[in-house]
């Protein structure tokens, strides 16, 4: 397929903020995709290489785009940067400058998407001596032979910021509009759809379901072509991680139990980071809950899976909490969160912080996808095969009960441990990978938080001019858009040794900015801080439309990505919360 066709789609749905609208458009796009196609067009729609369980990165800087736009185009360096700085955006760049070069240019092929989709592949696996280089050679080999727009979105899609927001809902739904037997009368004046809900809800559910095993469009996509059986089929990988269930919040125990039901499981809620453990063909990978592999980062916990989980294949959900060896006290996330991100002395730091696995569900073992079986029938699985042993493994603490008294000592046993409350499960519920669904309830004794995303910063003054200082945070949208609810600068330290400090942001945001204008500097939406705060309040100045009051750092959350950033839905559920209350 020419990637013409598919640049058409992008700027129909750049023009659009409707999620119906988009949903039609990109359902077209697929049906006449070829089958060999569909794959990098469902990933390229989306502004990806991978699939949404591989990490890797095109991992490109916008100077590196810059010379490949100046190769491409004959233009001057410095009239690329002054546009730039101009239009903030090198796609738009790119558009502009590709558009003066093609008045003089008369040979040109046509692009494919095969084409473009293999030269940036190409670049995320180029490594070593003379790489930059040869990315520059595959990016200004597209840009030599594109139209102005081919340009704009090349450019975008290599920097990894497409800016056309499609959700991952979207996506789902426009695989049902294109391959699923049901109709859908689309009407592109009142943007609504003709459908038979009840019916509707079920093809959703089906793409949805496939899509919570294999955590990857392109196999679902495929599947959906050839009919619902072949996304019955659709199972687990082990050693492809699969997206996590989340909790919903209540704020007591009663509202807890009203919303499981009761009996219900009651556990700890430990202060630490999730990882998912899979065991397969005796390997062991460890991913965190933004789905990258740490299994380097935690030589030991292999170790204690290996030797006390008595089972040859399994994924298994759990929370790492870090510990004081001397005083065998618990210890907040804070504390062992840089054993995520440190790639050298690993065994060191193994020492200094260790880690207790403490394991709460399992996905998968021998062969079976446990999903849809009942949380107590997975729990059982989890206790004949878990060999307990303290300060490495052990299994979630626990109790199952219908009554509040016992439920409320439990609580403040947790406590009083250290921990940050309590999860209220259902007894019966099943997995729901990357949902808040309502079958995990958290009720917790800390202030909450929400969990938002760097988009900006500003340059400090005076003694703090080396450092970003004010930084501006976004929460996201359904359809993946950010959207800004205020700056933030109180939490962080000046020196490293009291904790998260402007040094360090600074150097972990350098690499990802994307423009900059006097002190203003924008990045690649990367970094999320996990941000305390007095009070939600409406506001016309963030894009959100809502603003915090008192905000302030709490911690830099490594193991979560921006798309597990605080969504805005939940920051309008805790307004209208506040407003009760
Ligand atoms: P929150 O991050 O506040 O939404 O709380 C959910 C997180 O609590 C999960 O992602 C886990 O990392 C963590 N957690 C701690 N203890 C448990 C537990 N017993 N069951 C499930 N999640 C837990």
């Amino acid at each position: 397929m020419d990637y013409k066709t598919l640049v058409e789609v992008y700027e129909e749905i750049e023009k659009t903020s409707k999620r119906l609208a988009k949903t039609y458009f990109i359902s077209n796009l697929l049906k006449k995709t070829p089958v060999n196609d569909l794959q990098r067009i469902i990933l390229l729609l989306r502004g990806k290489l991978f699939p949404e369980w591989d990490k890797s990165k095109i991992g490109v800087a916008g100077r590196l785009v810059l010379k490949s736009i100046a190769a491409a185009s004959g233009a001057h360096n410095t009239e690329i940067e002054n546009l730039w700085r101009e239009l903030g955006d090198l796609g738009l760049v790119a558009e502009k400058v590709i558009q003066n070069k093609t008045q003089i240019t008369l040979f040109q092929k046509n692009l494919t998407v095969e084409k473009v989709f293999s030269n940036l592949q190409k670049i995320a696996t180029i490594e070593g001596m003379g790489s930059v280089d040869r990315k520059t050679k595959l990016i200004s080999e597209l840009l030599s032979n594109a139209t102005p727009k081919e340009a704009k979105y090349i450019v975008r899609t290599v920097l990894e910021d497409l800016r056309v927001g499609i959700g991952s809902s979207t996506m789902r739904d426009a695989i049902v509009w294109a391959f699923l037997p049901i109709d859908i009368n689309f009407d592109s004046e009142k943007i609504s759809i003709d459908v038979d809900r009840e019916e509707y809800n079920k093809m959703v559910e089906i793409i949805q379901s496939a899509l919570d095993k294999s955590n990857d469009f392109g196999v679902v996509v495929r599947a959906a072509t050839v009919g619902i059986s072949e996304l019955e089929k659709v199972t687990i990988i082990p050693g492809n991680p699969i997206k996590v269930m989340l909790a919903q919040k209540e704020n007591n125990i009663d509202d807890a139990f009203k919303r499981v039901g009761t009996p219900a499981v009651i556990e700890f809620k430990y202060d630490g980071f999730r990882m998912q453990i899979h065991k397969f063909q005796d390997q062991i990978k460890i991913f965190t809950r933004r789905l990258e592999e740490v299994t380097k980062q935690f030589p030991e916990v292999v170790k204690y899976v290996q030797e006390n989980i008595g089972a040859e294949e399994f994924i298994i959900d759990c929370e790492a909490v870090g510990y004081d060896s001397k005083t065998e006290k618990y210890l907040v996330f804070q504390h062992i969160s840089q054993r995520i991100r440190r790639k050298y002395d690993i065994e060191q730091l193994a020492q200094k912080l260790p880690v207790e696995i403490n394991v709460f569900d399992i996905l998968f073992y021998n062969g079976e996808n446990l999903l849809k079986r009942a949380f107590k029938d997975r729990r059982v699985i989890l206790e004949k095969i878990v060999k307990e042993k303290k300060f490495e493994i052990i299994l979630s603490h626990k109790l199952i009960t219908s009554s509040k008294e016992e439920a409320m000592k439990f609580y403040d046993e947790s406590v009083r441990k250290g921990n940050e409350g309590i999860m209220v499960k259902n007894i019966e519920g099943i997995y729901k990978p990357g949902s808040r669904v309502g079958t995990w309830i958290k009720v917790k004794s800390t202030m909450d938080t929400l969990d938002l995303v760097i988009v900006s910063a500003e340059w400090g003054e005076g003694k703090r001019s080396g450092w970003f200082t004010s930084f501006t945070l976004a929460c996201i949208d359904d359809d993946g858009n950010l959207l800004e609810i205020g700056k933030v600068g109180t939490g962080v330290k000046e020196k490293a040794e009291e904790g998260l400090s402007f040094g360090e942001l600074t150097e972990l945001l350098k690499p990802l900015i994307k423009t900059e204008k006097g002190r203003e500097v924008t990045f690649k939406p990367e970094i999320v801080l996990e941000i305390q705060f007095e009070e939600i309040q409406k506001s016309p100045t963030y894009s959100s439309g809502y603003a915090l009051r008192f905000p302030r750092v709490k911690t830099l959350r490594e193991d979560r990505s921006p798309e597990d950033a605080c969504t805005l839905d939940r920051i309008k559920e805790e307004f209208e919360a506040q407003k009760k209350s």
